[in-house]
């Protein structure tokens, strides 16, 4: 016997067909003598009517207001599921965030969560009832409702996890596991059956949008155990991916996955004095726009005065940042200003790099392979990432999954 937190998504409480569906499942659970907290999303597409209607009505919606409106979603889904368990004999109640104490701090549409009482749901779990609580909502200290940003019911989930020291989280979605890349692009993409929270967060933050970031932070830090797996399938105990700590065997496999990124744009201001205080002269208006920068490369010219700076942004921030740099560069005295919208990045993930070389060497020999020009690099301790131009994409992520193997287990 185990205690079990289930979280579905809004593809998985669509309609009340899958609702009911959810319900099955979470009496399977209860069958085996399982103690089951559910979290819920909104049903699918209801969070984003919410939204579109707030903006009919003040253009920049109220932050404050809009918590109160977005989180209305969830509980609808709370309430239907305790009935569909209730139709089939299963005592269940359901809660709202702020009925569970989920306490968060104040920033309205990215809360983070503070503190969970679960007093409450132990007793209900002692009756032996399924506790079914509204995912994506929490409220600060005054009692304002507030939500944990999109997709942040993976977050309820974990922290309720955590704080019920749960055997497991298991994350119910619409697809059936973390693949080693997109499958959409490789067809030959396997399910991975383990992988660690260090891998997934790089994942997940490199456009692998299975799993909100947050959650798989949180699950890392309170060491809970986080299984990612389909709704629609049967389970087992060996279903989907499970997240976990690094074991050993685990480093079996040198790479664990691909990941890119469509949505990078690259800016590079040429001719800047090479002097102290350049990158903060470049980088401080840019952050101060809250203008996230992901890769910098610095370059030093043949004259040895000069040197090229480039760095990618997100592209919805590309002219923004274009107009900023053109500023910039007036100032510093800078030769040109340019930039290319039409670039992705491939990014190889594994812990096995650690205790490996040659990875980054493979990498670059593949795509050179091909014909494909790398334009920046950057490396960390587990992920090698390169830029390329956009229409690469495809024949560079299938030329690096074969270079690897990765379609077969190691
Ligand atoms: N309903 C919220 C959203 O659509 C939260 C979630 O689904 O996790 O972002
Ligand atoms: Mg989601």
């Amino acid at each position: 016997m185990a205690l079990i937190v289930h979280k579905y998504g809004g593809t998985s409480v669509g309609s009340p067909e899958r609702i009911q569906n959810v319900a099955e499942k979470v009496i399977q659970f209860r069958e085996r003598g399982d103690d089951v907290v559910v979290v819920v999303s909104a049903m699918s597409g209801e969070t984003n009517r919410l939204i579109a209607l707030a903006s009919q009505l003040q253009d920049k919606p109220d932050p404050r207001e809009m918590d109160v409106l977005i989180s209305t979603g969830e509980q609808v889904t709370i309430a239907l599921l305790c009935m569909a368990l209730k139709q089939r004999g299963q005592d269940a109640r359901s809660y709202t965030g702020t009925q569970v104490h989920i306490r968060t701090d104040s920033a309205h549409g990215k809360a983070r969560i503070l503190e969970i009482d679960e007093a409450k749901m132990r007793a209900d779990l002692q009756l032996g009832r399924v506790v079914v609580v509204a995912g994506f909502q929490g409220a600060d200290e005054e009692g304002n409702i507030t939500t944990l940003g999109r997709g942040g019911s993976d977050t309820t989930a974990v922290a309720l996890a955590a704080a019920l020291k749960a055997d497991e989280c298991q994350i119910y979605t619409d697809v059936d596991g973390v693949y080693t890349t997109d499958p959409r692009v490789v067809p030959e993409a396997r399910k991975l059956d383990r992988i660690t929270f260090e891998e997934m967060l790089e994942l997940a933050s490199l456009g692998s949008k299975v799993l909100q970031i947050r959650s798989v932070e949180f699950a890392g830090k309170y060491n809970v155990p986080l299984r990612v797996l389909s709704s629609f399938e049967e389970y087992s105990d060996s279903a989907g991916t499970l997240i976990t700590y690094e074991e050993d065997g685990m480093e079996d496999a040198l790479i664990s996955g691909i990941a890119f990124n469509r949505d990078e744009a690259k800016l590079t201001i040429a001719g800047v004095p090479d002097q102290p205080g350049v990158a903060a002269r470049i980088l401080g208006p840019v952050g101060d726009a809250n203008i996230e920068v992901d890769m910098i490369v610095q370059n030093i010219s043949p004259d040895g005065s000069t040197t090229d700076f480039t760095f990618t942004v997100h592209r919805n921030d590309y002219t923004k940042t274009l107009e900023l740099l053109s500023g910039i560069a007036y100032e510093l005295g800078a030769r040109e200003v340019n930039g290319d919208e039409k670039i992705v990045k491939i990014s190889l993930v594994g812990v096995g790099m650690r205790s490996h070389a040659g990875i980054a060497s493979t990498m670059f020999k593949t795509l050179a392979s091909e014909g494909i020009n790398i334009r920046m690099i950057s490396t960390s301790e587990i992920k090698v990432s390169v830029v390329v131009d956009e229409k690469y994409l495809e024949l560079a992520v299938r030329a690096l999954h074969a270079a690897f193997g990765l379609e077969q287990k190691p």
